[in-house]
Order: structure tokens, then C-alpha cells, then sequence
């Protein structure tokens, strides 16, 4: 190559890089100088469903300095009600985990969240029915939490008041229909029921797992019903003690987990069939509460030949594992009485939506996915998704692009999927796992579990899924 190729190259390679510097500074400006579009029926984003996932979202890019100059309004269905902390616990919980405690704080929710009400989970311990396998999950540091069981409506009501006063909030506002753009530069249109329409640039479903934005959009949508009901009440133990234990027992008809909200009280998860489910939910108090010490306690369907094996399994692993077979099992406490009226019963069911995003549209939380409650993930998921989207929309901003666009919004759906799709195949997978008593899967899970319960670093890695 001569010289003079070698300065026409420089030559043009000083031009392109001042012209892209022209072009960034001026779509920094653009992006600066932008002005917020809003009249009464139209917004930059709307958020349908005001949820804890749709709160949740609201706030994050609400309180975006990136996305400051963006018109917000959510939409929920259901009336405004004015809330104060109850004496007594609702039975409607979740158990959230290390990435949503710090998506939380990072939204200045987490304090009040604690000021107001939640218990800390130290140890999980999960066992089963017929055999005597388990498996304790907890960090090296024992009083380090794994999770917190807080009650869904201390979240919303925390979501709700750190929202930014820009964030518009319509309450009653049930929506009928959406109207997708074919064109990218077209508006999305929402059709409230009351008759009113609203336009916007971006609409995010957070309308929970019968979402018509998801119908909107389309997409294929993996679902199935487990045939399950899953009991929650609020349970109140027979003796107080330093109640920080997550207990989770598989029964063939299902699981049952008692999380803990104080020293006395806990809450109950029980996913059975729906015939047994409807009998739980007829039954006097007294019969529900000697039914699920059953649960808890019972050992009629433990399997003999399984548990010779299983025997022998944990010589081998206390042979093999200098530090012995893992944690050792504690005993689960016992149910003394149950919260009058504080039964119900949800249906149980997975779905997946193949595309969380289109044109101008995408969807969070149970709307874009739908998990058994076995693992305590569920809203988990949604709130991941909360900060993933966020993240890519404050990308898109800064770059001057247009927010509705695809291009950006397909990182952030094949980084969700990614996740949550991992963490809906295991959950699922457990479940079938542990609903059948035929004796060769039994022997092999029972001796599966206890290897994993002495092996610490495979629990590290559990407890690490778990939290993200
Ligand atoms: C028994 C049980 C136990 C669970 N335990 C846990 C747990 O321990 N940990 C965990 O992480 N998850 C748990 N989950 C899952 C968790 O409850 C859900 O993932 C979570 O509630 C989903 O929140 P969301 O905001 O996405 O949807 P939703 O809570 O369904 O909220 C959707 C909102 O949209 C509104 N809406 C819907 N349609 C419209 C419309 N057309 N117009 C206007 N508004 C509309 C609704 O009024 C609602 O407020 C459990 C679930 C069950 C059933």
C-alpha cells in the first residue's frame, strides 16, 4: 500500500468519525430536547394492569432520569381502594427473592416493605412423601435470607406510594381492545370499555395471565392446566418458635408448603387434585387442620424397598463425602388452628407466550408467562422482567432510537426467555417428577435429591438460580 493510499484512507476515516460524532451529538440533543406527548388521550407508554408487576414497572421507568420526559399512564381495572396495614395477614403471599429485594431497593420500595411487614427466610427444606430424601437449602452464613414472604398487598401498596407524580394512574379503567400498528410508525389504540380511546407509542401488557395485549399481539401461547387447585390460608402454628424455615413436602397429589410469617403464623401453599381441593375447601376448620398435619407428617406412603435402597445410598454418600451427607432434616411444626375465612383456592395451570414483544408492544409478568407456585417464582419472573425491560428501553433512549422499535425490544425478549423459559422447564419438570409413585422413578429421585444435598457446591448453584 503507498503513502497516498494511507492518507486518503486516514483521510476518510477522520470525515466518517466527525460525521458520526455530528450525528450522535445531534440525536443526543434530539433525545434531550424531546418533549413529552401528552393530552388526555395520548401517552408515550401505557402500561395495561396495575398489578405488582405493572406497579412495579410503572415505577422503574418512572423513575428513570433517562426516561424523565416520557408521558406514563397505567391502566387498571379494578377500583382504587384506600388500604392500611390489616392486623391480621392476607393469604395472598410472596416469597421474593435476592434480585427482587434488589430491584426493590434500587427503587426505594424495599424499606417500606420492611417497615410494614415481612418475615425472612433462612433455610428452605423440601422432602417427600415416600422416601425419606431431602434436601435443605441455605447459605453458609445461616442468617443470611434466601428469600422474604411478604403479603402482595403490602407490595402494591408500596409500589403505589413511590410512584413519581408524573406516572398517571387510571383506576376502573377496564380495557375492551387494542388495536397493534401494522406500520412501525404507526400508534397503538386502546379501547376502554366506558368508550374512550387512548393512543400510544409503547404499550406494555402487564393485564396477568388471561392478557388481552397478549391476545392483541397474537402470539402463540404454550398453556396447559395441571388439573390442580393450589390451597392458600394462614395457618397458625402450634407452638412459637424462630419460625424462618420454608417448608415444602411432595405428596403424590401435589405439593404443600408452609412459608413463614411470624413466629406463630404461617402461610399455606397446598396444590392438590381438584377433588380432594374442593373437599379441603368444604371442610370444617378442625378437618382442614387434621388433614394437613396428615400432610406434614404422615408416613403411609412411604415406599419400603425404596427406602432399603435409599439406605444403603446414604452409607455410600456418607463414605464418599468426608463432610457427611449434607444438612441434616429438621422436623416441620405442627398446625394448631387456621385463620377463620382465609381459605381459597387458585387453578394451577403453565403458559408461555412465544413472543413477548411486536411492533410497539410487549408484555411482562403473567402475561408473557405462567408458572406452578411450587418454587415461588412466579412474580419473581415478572419483576425480572421489570428491570430487564427497563434496561432496554434507558438503552434505546440513550441512543436516540425509537422505543416502540423491535430491534431493541427482541433483547429483551431472547434475554427473558432465556430465563424464565430454564427456570418454567425445571419447575414443570419437578412437578411431573414428583407427582408419580411408580417405584423406579421414586428410587431414582429419592437417590438423585440426597447426592444433591451432599454436594454443596451443586446447592450454591441452586440457591443462586433460585435468587435470580
Ligand atoms: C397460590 C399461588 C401462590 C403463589 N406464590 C408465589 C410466590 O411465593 N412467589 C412468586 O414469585 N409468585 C407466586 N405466585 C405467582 C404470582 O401470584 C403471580 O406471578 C403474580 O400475581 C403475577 O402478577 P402480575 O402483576 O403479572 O399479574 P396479575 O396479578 O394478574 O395482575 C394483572 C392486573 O391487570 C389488571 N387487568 C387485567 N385485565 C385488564 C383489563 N382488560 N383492563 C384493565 N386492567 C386489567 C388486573 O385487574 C390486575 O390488577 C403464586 C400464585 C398462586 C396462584
Amino acid at each position: 500500500m503507498n503513502t497516498s493510499i494511507l492518507t486518503k484512507l486516514s483521510r476518510e476515516i477522520t470525515r466518517i468519525t466527525a460525521i458520526r460524532k455530528l450525528s450522535i451529538s445531534n440525536t443526543r440533543k434530539c433525545v434531550a430536547g424531546r418533549k413529552s406527548s401528552s393530552d388526555d388521550t395520548h401517552y408515550d407508554i401505557v402500561i395495561a394492569g396495575g398489578g405488582m408487576v405493572g406497579f412495579a414497572m410503572a415505577n422503574a421507568i418512572g423513575q428513570s432520569s433517562r426516561m424523565s420526559n416520557h408521558s406514563i399512564l397505567m391502566l387498571e381495572g379494578a377500583p382504587n381502594k384506600s388500604w392500611s396495614l390489616p392486623e391480621e395477614y392476607s393469604n395472598r403471599v410472596c416469597a421474593l427473592s435476592q434480585h427482587t429485594q434488589k430491584l426493590f431497593s434500587r427503587l426505594g420500595v424495599w424499606d417500606e416493605i420492611m417497615s410494614m411487614r415481612a418475615h425472612p427466610v433462612r433455610r428452605m427444606q423440601v422432602w417427600e412423601a415416600c422416601s425419606e430424601a431431602m434436601i435443605a437449602l441455605q447459605h453458609n452464613d445461616m442468617n443470611e435470607e434466601v428469600a422474604h414472604l411478604v403479603e402482595n398487598d403490602v407490595i402494591v401498596h408500596a409500589l403505589k406510594q413511590r410512584l413519581p407524580p408524573h406516572v398517571k394512574v387510571e383506576y376502573g379503567s377496564k380495557i375492551a381492545s387494542y388495536e397493534l400498528p401494522t406500520e412501525s410508525k404507526e400508534r397503538v389504540s386502546i379501547s376502554l370499555e366506558e368508550g374512550k380511546t387512548i393512543t400510544t407509542d409503547f404499550l406494555i401488557g402487564a393485564d396477568g395471565a388471561k392478557s388481552k395485549v397478549r391476545d392483541a399481539l397474537g402470539t402463540k401461547y404454550l398453556t396447559w392446566e395441571y388439573d390442580q387447585i393450589g390451597i392458600v390460608a394462614t395457618v397458625e402454628l402450634s407452638e412459637p418458635c424462630e419460625n424462618t424455615v420454608a417448608w415444602q413436602r411432595f405428596l403424590p397429589t401435589g405439593p404443600v408448603a408452609l412459608l413463614p410469617l411470624s413466629d406463630t403464623k404461617s402461610s399455606l401453599v397446598w396444590s392438590t387434585t381438584k377433588t380432594k381441593a374442593k373437599d379441603l375447601l368444604d371442610s370444617s376448620e378442625d378437618d382442614f387442620i387434621d388433614e394437613l398435619n396428615r400432610a406434614l407428617w404422615d408416613e403411609n406412603e412411604l415406599n419400603q424397598s425404596v427406602e432399603n435402597l435409599h439406605g444403603r445410598w446414604m452409607d455410600m454418600l456418607e463414605a464418599v463425602f468426608p463432610g457427611g451427607t449434607g444438612d441434616s432434616r429438621q422436623l416441620p411444626p405442627s398446625i394448631k388452628a387456621i385463620v377463620p375465612n382465609s381459605r381459597a383456592g387458585f387453578p394451577l395451570g403453565l403458559g408461555h407466550a412465544l413472543h413477548y414483544v411486536g411492533p410497539r408492544v410487549a408484555l411482562i409478568g403473567d402475561a408473557a408467562h405462567r408458572v406452578h407456585p411450587l418454587a415461588g417464582q412466579g412474580v419473581n419472573l415478572g419483576f425480572g422482567d421489570v428491570a430487564c425491560l427497563t434496561q432496554t428501553l434507558e438503552e434505546a433512549v440513550l441512543e436516540g432510537g425509537d422505543i416502540g422499535d423491535e430491534l431493541h425490544l427482541f433483547k429483551y425478549e431472547s434475554e427473558r426467555q432465556k430465563k424464565n423459559l430454564a427456570l418454567m422447564a425445571s419447575v414443570d419438570g419437578l412437578y411431573r417428577l414428583y407427582t408419580t409413585k411408580l417405584t423406579p422413578i421414586v428410587l431414582l429421585r429419592s437417590l438423585g435429591l440426597s447426592a444433591v444435598n451432599a454436594f454443596t457446591p451443586l446447592k450454591k448453584s441452586i440457591i443462586s438460580f433460585a435468587e435470580a
